[in-house]
């Protein structure tokens, strides 16, 4: 046997006496023999043939080490696993230490892509898992145990609760990888997964045959850190549907009257009154509601909304279009060019329409801060998700941004019916 200066300070360290006993027969290279020397180490040989003698060598899976010469050139397609012992590079343990070092390196690679992005925070969140990764491989490497501790100010315990029940604590249910969820939250996806290799690699690298596991302490903070990466894009993803979350306002079919069809269908010098106000300021819908007539049919009580407006413009559905039977226009507020007429009556009379009958486009009310604070401008189109029992995506969806606004996605009756929307149904911008 060849005892290296790794050897002897390993078998050293447990005993710390001023005489070691080694197997009998051993060689001791030049460089553990520089080691005794400078200890005042005096050896003596096993009288034990076999070499009974108290002499441990680190436990290695899958292959025998072997210790070469001092003069011994390393051979390419070998590697060192500890001090001076030699193994094959496709060592278990050596495979797993590329996994960890692969690792590492999406770890950072992400933290930078963070920093440009202007996520500080976040990259220097993960810098805790960055130096938790470097302690597991120096703790590997040196034979000592490690402790998960706490990262990001949680324990092993906590992250793993969290990733259980992501709805208890973010509010948020399991949910499959989306690109729509953005760049940051696959990254995250990423690292989970990457992290998850390396747990498998450290399973096969630190598992006997017998099924003991000579590294458990690893294995666990390697599957703590799986676990944290998700709750991290749990919770990520969760921030992101909070901050461009609206409620939803459902608009039923109504009229806006110009002063003078007013006066035509109440009479000379009509003033509307309020019944109640609506949600975004100023407007309300009056005590007045006219009937409307078209080709195949007539709906009666329609609401008429006030403040007055230069142009009458008559809001229906797509459904209330097939009742009146007329063609329904899909139209942004105030489009009224070359879309159907209908005829109004009111307590005083009746006007013919030769146009002005919109089915009106989704559309969401923004005020300019919160426009800013999303980096969305007036006029922009983006894509809403309607979470409820029959959730939908609406796209093509007209921002209008104006400081008389307060957030709010507009859907007709038909819409909201479609996905089910209740009052409190909610809708988020999505990234477009
Ligand atoms: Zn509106």
């Amino acid at each position: 046997m060849i005892i290296s200066e790794h050897e002897l300070r390993a078998n050293w360290n447990k005993i710390k006496s001023a005489t070691m006993t080694i197997p009998q027969g051993s060689i001791v290279t030049p460089s553990a023999r520089d080691f005794l020397r400078s200890q005042g180490i005096q050896i003596q040989y096993d009288k034990v043939p076999d070499g009974k003698a108290k002499w441990e060598m680190p436990p290695v899976a899958g292959q025998t080490p072997r210790f070469p010469q001092e003069e011994e050139p390393k051979p390419e397609h070998m590697t060192h696993l500890r001090g001076k012992q030699l193994i094959f590079k496709t060592h278990p343990v050596i495979a797993w230490r590329g996994q960890l070092d692969q690792f590492a390196c999406d770890l950072v690679e992400t933290q930078t892509l963070l920093v440009k992005a202007g996520e500080t925070k976040l990259a220097a969140q993960l810098e805790e898992v960055a130096l938790l990764a470097q302690k597991v491989m120096a703790a590997e490497v040196k034979q000592e145990g490690i402790a998960f501790g706490t990262v990001l100010g949680w324990t092993a315990e906590q992250i793993r609760d969290m990733s259980h029940y992501p709805q208890k604590y973010f509010g948020t249910p399991h949910t499959a990888m989306s690109y729509q969820d953005g760049w940051l939250i696959a990254r995250l996806n990423s690292l989970r997964s990457k992290i998850r290799e390396v747990e498998l690699s450290a399973n096969r690298a630190f598992t006997a045959e017998d099924g003991t596991c000579s590294r458990s302490d690893i294995i666990l903070i390697l599957n703590r850190l799986s676990s944290l990466f998700y709750v991290l894009g749990c919770k990520r993803r969760r921030e992101q549907l909070k901050s461009k979350q609206l409620p939803i306002g459902i608009s039923n079919r109504h009229v806006h009257l110009s002063q003078a069809h007013l006066e035509k269908l109440f009479g000379t010098g009509y003033l509307l009154h309020k019944q109640k106000d609506l949600s975004q300021p100023g407007q309300f819908a009056a005590q007045e509601s006219v009937m409307l007539a078209g080709p195949k049919g007539r709906i009666e009580n329609v609401r008429i909304l006030g403040p007055v407006r230069p142009d009458t413009q008559v809001e229906v559905s797509v459904t209330d279009c097939f009742t009146l039977g007329i063609r329904p226009a899909v139209r942004d507020s105030g489009q009224i060019e070359g879309t159907s007429g209908i005829t109004l009556t009111g307590p005083a009379g009746s006007i013919e329409l030769a146009q002005g009958v919109i089915v009106a486009a989704r559309h969401i009310h923004l005020h300019p801060d919160q426009a800013e604070a999303w980096n969305i401008k007036d006029g922009q189109r983006v894509n809403a998700t309607v979470e409820s029992e029959r959730s939908a995506i609406f796209q093509d969806v007209l921002v209008r941004v104006s400081p008389h606004f307060k957030g709010e996605l507009h859907l007709d009756t038909d819409e909201a019916n479609a996905a089910l929307v209740k009052p409190d149904t909610q809708c988020v911008i999505l990234e477009v």
